[in-house]
């Protein structure tokens, strides 16, 4: 982030008209040229400000609230200073952060909306079931759903139900939205997969706190999911949960009687490339290799590293025919492409093996290993070429 700073409002205010827009003011409540609410008041005019002040006092801060500031940081140690930081951090990113509130009364709504609009949150609102359950299937951007307690009396319980089946709780955070005498409804929420409640009433530091929380634990859940299902090097997923999705998919083919095809894919000669270049330079050369198969792929195809520099690719309704061509494409890109290497830029070339689930597979695994022959023979073949088993 690029930062300016001044000792006086004045300078302040000139350097946001000249040099901005800014993603925020941070004011001091005590400038050389002007102090307390003085300066709020000014620079809430001219720029998204944090009020970063040692005055704790309630009066002070339902004032500045109310003139509309993004934020109150208070100075109290070494640790507001990480704070801040993480204050701007939040704003820079928190456009791309879905959020949907969803209450029936629209004062209760737009209060949140303006609030949260002013951390640049990307809102929508909702004021019955129908219409939360048609966001929640549509706006894949959607990170958190804050849920009046009462939307739908008692069925909003039912509602939450139907929300976790379209959205896990590492894909969306659930904040119910409570008055005090929805206590028993919060808990019962909870239970039915919310993430925590929040008061109609609190404070907007509150607001901001909590949602900052939910969707810091929603953020640290994708992570971890994330590494226990991908390969670090590549992003490809990990033979684990290939072999997971594999066997889902395995068992709904077996059902509707549709054929599906995989694809096993090797690096020819990729310990010469190694032995010659060194290991990051295949490191490098493995990372382009998946991203240029995935290019390829189309969305409901499943990608995964196998180990080493095997990777393969399943894709579902795919006749043999359609695999062959698609493996063809993958090898004439790789074919077509470089990694820059010390001394200039370094070709390589893959192999592939194709096969499609028969009816006598009695598990993936027999259709994994016809693939892998085939693989075998475009080695033995000559390699960079596609083979069929
Ligand atoms: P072929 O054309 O028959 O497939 O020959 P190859 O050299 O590609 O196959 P081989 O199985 O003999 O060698 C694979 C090499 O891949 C050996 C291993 O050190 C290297 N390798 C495995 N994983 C990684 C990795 O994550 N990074 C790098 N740089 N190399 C790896
Ligand atoms: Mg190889
Ligand atoms: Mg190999």
């Amino acid at each position: 982030m690029q930062v300016v700073g001044s000792l006086s409002l004045r300078d302040a205010l000139n350097a946001v008209d000249e040099e901005g827009p800014f993603l925020a003011g941070i004011f001091g409540t005590v400038l050389v040229d002007a102090a307390g609410e003085e300066i709020v008041q000014q620079a809430v005019r001219h720029v998204p400000t944090v009020v970063f002040t040692s005055r704790l006092d309630a009066a002070t801060q339902e004032a500045m609230w109310s003139r509309g500031i993004v934020d109150y940081v208070a100075k109290e140690s070494m640790e507001s200073f990480d704070h801040v930081v993480e204050l701007l951090d939040r704003l820079q990113h928190n456009a791309e952060v879905g959020v949907l509130v969803a209450h029936r009364d629209s004062l209760v709504r737009h209060r949140l909306r303006d609030l949260l609009q002013r951390h640049n949150y990307d809102v929508r609102e909702a004021r019955n079931q129908e219409q939360v359950l048609e966001s929640v299937r549509n706006q894949p951007d959607l990170r958190l759903l804050i849920l009046q307690a009462t939307l739908e009396q008692d069925a909003t319980t039912q509602l939450l139900n139907r929300v976790r089946k379209l959205r896990p709780r590492e894909e969306l955070a659930v904040m119910v939205l409570s008055e005090p005498s929805d206590r028993y409804n919060v808990a019962r929420l909870i239970k039915f997969g919310a993430g925590g409640s929040l008061a109609q009433h609190c404070t907007p530091e509150e607001l901001y706190s909590r949602v900052a929380l939910n969707l810091g634990l929603l953020a640290t859940m994708r992570r971890l999911r994330d590494m226990a299902i991908r390969d670090e090097l590549t992003g490809a997923f990990n033979r684990r949960h290939f072999m997971e999705r594999g066997q889902q998919e395995f068992a709904r083919w077996k059902r509707h009687n549709e054929p599906a095809s995989l694809i096993m894919l090797d690096a020819d000669h990729f310990k010469k490339v190694n032995d010659t270049h060194g290991h990051e330079a295949g490191d490098q050369v493995l990372r382009q290799l998946a991203d240029t198969a995935r290019a390829q792929l189309r969305t409901e195809d499943v990608f995964a590293r196998l180990g080493g520099e095997e990777f393969v690719v399943l894709a579902p309704d795919t006749s043999i025919q359609g695999a062959m061509e698609l493996a063809e494409r993958i090898r004439a890109e790789v074919e077509a492409r470089h990694v820059p290497v010390k001394g200039g830029r370094l070709a390589f070339t893959i192999s592939l093996g194709v096969a499609q689930t028969l009816e006598q597979d009695t598990d993936l695994e027999a259709t994994l290993r016809r693939a892998d022959l085939a693989l075998y023979e475009a080695k033995e073949n000559g390699r960079n070429q596609v083979r069929v088993g």
